[in-house]
């Protein structure tokens, strides 16, 4: 009921006839000047108005309980909202990745992708951490509009993503890595007269089970794959095999 009222804005309805009923229940019990009424009178009248007052009371106590849900529910959302989204991107963020992905999700036949920003110090050297903070924000919206089927995206760390992806294969893994790649040599970011190539690396396994067994073993594994691939060159990916 009280979902209801949020849902549709009944709040305002009731207070306006819980007044109303209100307003109604004291007038009707103060009879007009000279006015004679009989016994029988009185009592209907009396009865009418403790309804009304009854009908009031009820709306108005309905009106403050759907008052405190709804308020609960944006301080709840707002909670939520922090405690597992980044700021910046508005990505999920490593807490929701080891707390809720594992508690909600089952993931099998799938893939980890981490992927760090290359030479990301000179970006904020050479123009500031405010145009870095863009240049983060670039990546992270390249990565929301391809196309990712199945996937969880989060912003793993300062110019760190992470991807989980079930249902798929290793030849769909290494063609999502390629794609990545692509998409980022061809878009650069741009602001004003700044224009950044911003390339990443990434590291990437499969697996067959996405569990809080084989979490930690998964993270390790793609971080050293990361680590490689930025060891070869960067602006590459390197596939560490099925975990
Ligand atoms: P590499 O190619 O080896 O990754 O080199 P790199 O320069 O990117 O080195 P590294 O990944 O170690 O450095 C990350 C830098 O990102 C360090 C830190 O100052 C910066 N950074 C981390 N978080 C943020 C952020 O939220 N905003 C900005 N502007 N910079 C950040
Ligand atoms: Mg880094
Ligand atoms: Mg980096």
């Amino acid at each position: 009921m009280c979902y209801i009222s949020v849902k549709y804005k009944f709040k305002e309805i009731c207070f306006l006839f819980g007044l109303l009923a209100f307003i109604c229940s004291v007038y009707i019990t103060i009879p007009l000047s000279g006015e004679y009424w009989n016994q029988q009178e009185i009592y209907m009248l009396s009865k009418i108005s403790s309804y009304r007052l009854a009908l009031g009371c009820y709306l108005i106590v309905f009106l403050f309980i759907s008052e405190i849900y709804s308020r609960n529910r944006q301080l709840n959302y707002e909670y939520k909202r922090m405690m597992f989204c980044d700021e910046l991107t508005g990505l999920k963020n490593r807490r929701y990745v080891r707390e809720k992905v594992l508690e909600k999700y089952i993931f099998q036949d799938g893939y980890i992708l981490l992927l760090d920003i290359d030479d990301f110090k000179k970006v904020n050297d050479k123009y500031g951490h405010h145009i870095g903070d863009l240049v983060i924000k670039h990546i992270s919206n390249l990565l929301i509009h391809f196309n990712l089927e199945n996937k969880v995206i989060s912003r793993w760390g300062g110019e760190e993503f992470l991807i989980i992806s079930s249902n798929k294969t290793k030849q769909e893994c290494i063609a999502t890595c390629n794609q990545i790649l692509e998409l980022c040599n061809k878009i650069p970011f741009g602001k004003e007269n700044i224009k950044i190539h911003a390339t990443v690396s990434i590291g990437a396994v499969s697996f067959n089970s996405f569990d809080s067994n084989s979490y930690e073993k998964l993270i390790q594994e793609v971080d050293r794959c990361l680590y490689d691939a930025k060891g070869l060159g960067k602006r590459q990916y390197k596939y560490g095999g099925i975990f």
